[in-house]
């Protein structure tokens, strides 16, 4: 048996002090397993799903690794979503915030291209994409690979499933030949076999076996509907189902729309998520989720991938997916770290053979009660009261700002009592506070009236 204790671990100390502010007490299986292996510079193909730390599991031997005299890209994680790439980025500043000087870039599609390159020219160490950002900025002669040392694929699977392995392949012939491989997938079909054939030395695999009863916290429901009763059905669910958090999956951007505006309606503050947004109404709605702001969620598949969020109480299936694979992802969101969720199945007389699957592959029975039936299908608008509420902040890192410094602002001199601030997010431009619903009004005065770190900011209360 691996030792869990990152203790036990082969790198700088500084690491594994960070790794303990973190609250990170031990290393998950993929983490134990994958670390020693990582450090020792060789290849590697690893079974991970989000939640089980791989971003730790590879970030941590980068961080080892990165020598921050050389101002050039020394590792490149290639990802499928922007979010999932804002996510590794993010919790790669938090595990390199003792490298002094430490500099990654994020390089997705939806954020300025020449900014970009603007810093890539000042120097970068670690750079973390999507395909078809990363290879255009290989097209334009803007980015520098000749010191890279390790690549990162993170959710491969995800990643062809996209459509991106042209732009994977023709990105692979830029790259240094010696370097060290590390491939990450949930599911590993013959397209990443052979990736992985192309593109690693003997990779060693890692797989990890999901522990026992990790599904048997999640409860799931299926409700019988009719296409036509669909929605009607979904209020009655939540009626039935108030929680704080529900994310509700359907297939289509309009279904999204038209389910959210239903619910808006209703006098419930909702939030939707679908792949024509742009990304700051994106980054704006998955933070006010996160955070406690919104209760509900009505996203598609694509949109709400990379959106870690734990404390997941209901998952609901309004369309059900076409595959089971993605079936598992959904309900996977609830029932996390030990805690007991619900999934929710809308399902017509036509899926049948569908459930049949989903249930084999969850080895768990769907329950199938009877929808209780009232009358009027409006919404306790106090069942779904959000706890927080969202202040945004027209500044952000380009203007120095960091969460300390709004803190310090709402809780200084008699202000907020600490544990009224919730999440706060600071991107280049703007940044995004919650605070408790009963302080919101009070915080938003304070900080139009007053000033953070000396200088004077728009405040919005997030709707
Ligand atoms: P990931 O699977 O990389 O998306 O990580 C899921 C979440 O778990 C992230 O929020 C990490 O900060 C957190 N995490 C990673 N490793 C550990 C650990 N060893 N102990 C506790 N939390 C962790």
């Amino acid at each position: 048996m691996k030792s869990l204790d990152f203790s036990s671990l082969e790198i700088a100390p500084e690491l594994i002090a960070v790794v303990k502010e973190l609250g990170y007490e031990q290393m998950t299986p993929i983490q134990a397993e994958a670390i020693p292996y990582l450090l020792t510079g060789k290849d590697l193909i690893g079974q991970s799903k989000t939640g089980s730390g791989k971003t730790a599991a590879f970030a941590l031997p980068i961080l080892n690794k990165i020598d921050l005299e050389i101002e050039n890209i020394q590792a490149l994680v290639i990802c499928p979503t922007r979010e999932l790439a804002n996510q590794v980025v993010t919790e790669m500043r938090k595990l390199g915030r003792k490298h002094e000087g430490l500099k990654i870039l994020a390089l997705t599609g939806g954020q300025s291209g020449r900014e970009q390159a603007q810093s890539l020219e000042k120097g970068v160490h670690i750079a973390v994409g999507t395909p078809g950002r990363i290879l255009d900025h290989i097209t334009r002669e803007r980015i520098e690979l000749g010191d890279l040392q390790v690549l990162v694929l993170d959710e491969a699977d995800k990643m062809l499933e996209m459509g991106f392995e042209q732009e994977i392949k023709a990105l692979m012939k830029e790259l240094p030949v010696k370097r060290q491989t590390a491939l990450f997938s949930a599911t590993f079909p013959e397209g990443i076999q052979s990736l992985s054939r192309s593109y690693q030395r003997n990779p060693m695999k890692i797989i990890v076996e999901e522990a026992e009863g990790q599904s048997a916290s999640i409860q799931q429901v299926v409700y019988d509907t009719e296409p036509e009763h669909k929605l009607e059905t979904l209020m009655r669910v939540l009626q039935q189902h108030p929680s704080k958090s529900t994310i509700i999956f359907c297939n289509m951007k309009n279904t999204v729309n038209e389910i959210a505006e239903a619910i808006a309606e209703r006098d419930v503050v909702v939030g939707s998520l679908h792949g024509d947004l742009e990304q700051r109404d994106r980054d704006r709605v998955m933070t006010m989720f996160r955070n406690g702001s919104l209760p509900i969620l009505v996203a598609t598949d694509v949109a709400a991938r990379g959106l870690d969020i734990e404390n997941l109480e209901l998952v609901v299936n309004y369309d059900l997916p076409n595959q089971t694979e993605t079936y598992v992802h959904r309900i996977g969101r609830t029932g996390r770290a030990g805690k007991s969720g619900t999934s929710v199945t809308l399902a017509g007389p036509r899926d049948t053979m569908k459930l049949l699957e989903f249930e084999k592959l969850t080895g768990g029975a769907f329950e199938r009660p009877t929808l209780g039936f009232k009358n009027q299908l409006g919404l306790n608008k106090f069942a779904f009261q959000p706890t927080m509420q969202t202040i945004g902040i027209s500044g952000g890192r380009k203007d120095k700002l960091r969460p300390g410094d709004i803190l310090g602002a709402l809780t200084g001199s008699d202000g907020l009592k600490g544990s009224d601030v919730g999440k706060i997010e600071v991107h280049d431009r703007y940044a995004y506070v919650a605070v408790a619903q009963g302080a919101a009004k009070d915080a938003f005065e304070r900080l139009r009236n007053g000033k953070i770190k000396g200088q004077k900011f728009q405040i919005k209360i997030m709707k």
